[in-house]
């Protein structure tokens, strides 16, 4: 299965070019997962790889799954449901809003049986007994939330084109993109995820155990919880500012849900010097851009 519409794109690193680089020496890349295809991007497309391929080999007549109104996984998935002809059920958290956000209404447009439950009901998308009952309602091949399953970490150890980096930095939510970027690095590179909603402390058991699952066994991975900026998709005025600031001076554009925590992070360490002197480091740009037409609403 060709799950790459641009082999090229999925492999692009750019330099990142910064008067504070020089007098420590650093080499600092960006690794442009947000420009692979312009829905299905990012670590979300990377999630999916795996999961469509185990799909298509088993007997499910269709892939359900959940996310949020603005969800970049939702979109990847709506796109995807196209190009590879599957019927998709999503279950979106919260009551169906009277003007669709954007993100929903492309979920429509590609032809997503899209089912609205209460944000309690969607507080149970872990629960076994109710998954059981999706799956045999609708044959479906069941992909958790954010497609944060093994196979999705499988398909983030595909990420890094090489293995040639001191420091490998990334926007973390699950921690699956994390287990899967540390996992397809050797121990000599420190994989650092900035956590974007408060961690209630589960994040490094959450590494663990997908690497456990996969027979894996690191200790090259770390979270860092203080730039969260007050939680999932919160934002202060110095990260917006930062934000402005970063879109007018470069030609990557950034966001204020994972990106832009991202970078933000990436200066403020570097700043208080925490990475050794002349060391090469990638930020793992991991797309998501397409939320940001919400936004400009
Ligand atoms: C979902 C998402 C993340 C978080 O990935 P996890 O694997 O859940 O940690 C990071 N960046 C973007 C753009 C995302 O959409």
């Amino acid at each position: 299965m060709q799950m790459f519409p641009d082999f090229d794109a999925a492999q692009r690193c750019d330099k990142l070019e910064h008067p504070l680089f020089e007098g420590g020496n650093y080499d600092v890349f960006v690794k442009r997962e947000d420009l692979v295809h312009p829905k299905l991007n990012g670590n979300k497309w990377r999630k999916l790889k795996y999961n469509i391929e185990a799909y298509k080999k088993s007997d499910c007549k269709s892939i359900l799954s959940f996310g949020g109104a603005y969800s970049n996984h939702l979109a990847a998935l709506s796109y995807a449901s196209n190009l590879y002809d599957f019927p998709l059920f999503m279950i979106v958290r919260g009551e169906q809003p009277k003007t669709p956000s954007n993100t929903l209404k492309f979920a429509e447009e590609c032809g997503v049986n899209l089912i609205y439950v209460s944000r309690a009901e969607y507080r149970r998308r872990t629960e076994q007994e109710w998954l059981q009952e999706l799956q045999n309602k609708y044959n479906a091949y069941i992909i958790p939330e954010g497609g944060s399953n093994i196979e999705g970490v499988k398909g983030c150890m595909e990420i890094l084109p090489e293995n040639v980096y001191d420091y490998v930095m990334v926007a973390t939510a699950t921690g699956a993109t994390l287990a899967g970027l540390s996992a397809s690095c050797d121990e000599k590179t420190k994989c650092i995820g900035i956590s974007v909603l408060n961690d209630q402390g589960f994040l490094m058991d959450a590494v663990l155990n997908f690497h456990n699952a996969l027979s894996i066994k690191r200790t090259n991975y770390t979270i860092i919880s203080d730039y969260t900026h007050g939680g999932y998709a919160k934002r202060s005025p110095t990260l917006d500012q930062f934000i402005r600031s970063f879109n007018l001076n470069h030609s990557i554009p950034i966001e204020f849900v994972y990106s832009g925590k991202l970078f933000f992070a990436f200066f403020d360490l570097l700043k208080n010097g925490y990475f050794k002197e002349g060391s090469r480091i990638l930020l793992v740009h991991t797309g998501g851009l397409q939320y940001m037409e919400d936004q400009s609403n």
